[in-house]
């Protein structure tokens, strides 16, 4: 019986969930409800630092028209994070104007723009997580990341933070002195929600738990609660991993048959097992706004 306990043993320890947290859309210059970007840049990458833990920010366009914006990106890379491609023009790929050429054209001005910062690596992750509405502009775009030796920076649990974002900038403003703490605490369920039925989805679609990637943005509620969020995963006994860590596990590599493609990788895998009950948009306004109704949030 020895061994086979200490097989046991072995197998638990493996299946341990783990968490790579990452950034989209930053940073946004000119929001200045609380913090400016400049003070957002500094809580998220403090909080990270503190927290001793790796992480990626994928750069859209915007961000980087501007010398400040540029310093803030900087600050990533020389910090030891992943700086990485999220577009030049933050298009959405699954819509009638976004061609195959479109795409091409907008992942290499956006490359130019970033291969000489610090950080950077050859990720690209895709606005609105949209892949491709078509199987020619799916299939293309795939073709076109593997050719230019770049992965894409897949996310497999997507959440609403954008939403609760959305709801506090709207709460400060109204208020700037209002009581954080319950804000912190429906964040917090947020993410551990969606964190909990993204792994379940793994299990479902890939057979085990997965090392997964996160997506937060370059917001408010990043600056304010991402230290709280890292305490709580690692309380819930989930390892904090880097993003590169996350992308070495061969369900990064799988791609699925489905369209439109994108989607949290998780959402997509189970979509092309055809697994029942998924909801789409799989992270959507409709979704939270009932919840934060009815705490008055
Ligand atoms: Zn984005």
């Amino acid at each position: 019986m020895r061994p086979f306990l200490f097989f046991l043993g072995f197998t638990i320890t493996l299946s341990a969930q783990s968490i790579a947290f990452t950034f989209d859309d930053g940073p946004k210059m000119g929001q200045t409800v609380l913090l400016d970007a400049a003070g957002k840049n500094a809580a998220i990458l403090g909080a990270l630092r503190e927290a001793r833990v790796a992480s990626c920010l994928f750069v859209a366009g915007p961000c980087l028209e501007t010398p400040q914006g540029v310093a803030l990106v900087k600050e990533w890379g020389n910090a030891g994070h992943g700086v990485a491609n999220h577009g030049a023009a933050h298009g959405n790929l699954n819509g009638p104007h976004s061609t195959l050429a479109w795409f091409e054209a907008d992942f290499l001005k956006q490359d130019a723009r970033i291969r000489t910062l610090p950080g950077y690596v050859r990720w690209y992750r895709f606005p609105y997580l949209k892949e491709g509405d078509t199987r020619e502009k799916r299939d293309g775009v795939r073709a076109f990341l593997k050719a230019q030796g770049c992965r894409n920076g897949h996310v497999t649990i997507d959440t609403s933070d954008w939403f609760y974002d959305q709801r506090l900038q709207q709460a400060l403003a109204r208020n700037p002195k209002l009581e954080l703490g319950p804000w912190r605490k429906a964040y917090l369920d947020h993410l551990r929600n969606r964190a909990q039925y993204y792994d379940r989805l793994a299990q479902a679609a890939v057979g085990r738990s997965i090392p997964h990637v996160m997506l937060l943005h370059h917001n408010l509620t990043s600056a304010l609660f991402l230290a709280d969020a890292i305490r709580m995963f690692r309380e819930m006994g989930w390892k904090v991993i880097a993003p590169a860590e996350a992308y070495a596990d061969e369900v990064y590599r799988m791609e699925p048959d489905v369209l439109p493609a994108g989607e949290s990788l998780v959402w997509s895998l189970a979509k092309a097992k055809g697994l029942q009950g998924l909801r789409f948009p799989g992270e959507d306004a409709q979704y939270e706004a009932p919840l934060l109704d009815a705490l008055g949030l």
